[in-house]
């Protein structure tokens, strides 16, 4: 079968009682065989994508917060299909640690990371759930982090369609897998394009650099997917080929600010110009320190 279009999509939405008013101000119906759920601020605005097929669906990335998951959880019940697969596509915590949530509420999926990503997670993903869930009140994250299995294939199926899983690549990270769905005209950038909120530049402004994730926001322009979706943005931002330019308007404003600077506390107050609006603020205070470490 083909994934659904739109037009499917919406019939389907409309015969199931599934519908994006559901969720006012998290999700919205993509134009294409995608839902989309958007955490709060609290769960620092991440998106995950539910690929939809005629009885199936996939899920791409598992948020941060146990209420965020939950609430991706409800989404997906309502779409009336059975969850088959999810895959984790970097290893920050903001798209994992809700995994435990969307296990139990679907059993019968299986979640997979890259195989190289997968193994990192292995030595980390322990460290990182005791650390960030120990210091925050009970019942805000999953009481406990689920492991992916590796997957070393470069694509998921969805009832006969393929699901590509480009190769690891340069974002707010040193290895993210973008997911392309051909049929679907759509791209999730995951964390190599953000929109409308400030970017994760910790690792990028110490051990990554910034040209890397550059090259990776072109060569993921360069595939031209109708529908793009960004690893971070406000409920309602564009899905679409936008985000990369503001991705990169985000680097040239960082750059621009850095380069003119003389310590943190200068750097910060240029950083801010022009971006007070933006979500995902959490992000500031540990890039700054990053670009200027004391
Ligand atoms: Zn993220």
């Amino acid at each position: 079968m083909e994934l659904l279009n739109r037009r499917t999509l919406l019939k389907t939405a409309a015969a199931t009682g599934a519908s994006a008013t559901l969720w006012p101000g998290l999700a919205q119906a993509a134009a294409s065989g995608t839902e989309l759920f958007t955490s709060d601020e609290a769960g620092l605005l991440v998106d995950s994508v539910v690929v939809l097929g005629e009885k199936s669906a996939v899920l791409i990335d598992a948020q941060f917060t146990a209420g965020n998951a939950g609430l991706l959880a409800d989404m997906i019940a309502a779409s009336g299909r059975t969850l088959e697969s999810i895959l984790i596509t970097h290893l920050h915590p903001d798209h994992i640690l809700g995994l435990p949530v969307l296990m139990d509420r679907f059993p019968q999926a299986r979640a997979y990371a890259q195989t190289d990503i997968q193994a990192i997670l292995a030595q980390i993903l322990g460290g990182m759930h005791a650390e960030i869930a120990g210091s925050a009140p009970a019942g805000v994250f999953a009481d406990r982090f689920v492991l992916p299995e590796a997957l070393s294939a470069d694509h998921l199926m969805l009832e006969g369609e393929r699901i590509e899983i480009l190769p690891p690549m340069a974002g707010d990270t040193a290895l993210i897998t973008p997911v392309h769905i051909p049929s679907l005209d759509t791209l999730i950038a995951t964390d190599v394009a953000y929109i409308d909120t400030h970017l994760w530049m910790e690792e990028v402004a110490t051990t990554n650099g910034i040209a890397p994730l550059r090259a990776s926001v072109e060569a993921l322009r360069a595939i031209g997917a109708k529908t793009v979706i960004p690893g971070h943005r406000k409920s309602g931002s564009p899905n679409d080929a936008s985000v990369f330019d503001a991705t990169i308007a985000y680097l040239d404003h960082w750059e621009a600010a850095r380069a003119t600077s003389a310590n943190a506390e200068e750097f910060r107050a240029k950083l801010m110009v022009g971006t007070e609006a933006l979500g995902f603020a959490f992000a500031i205070d540990r890039g700054v320190a990053a670009a200027f470490p004391s």
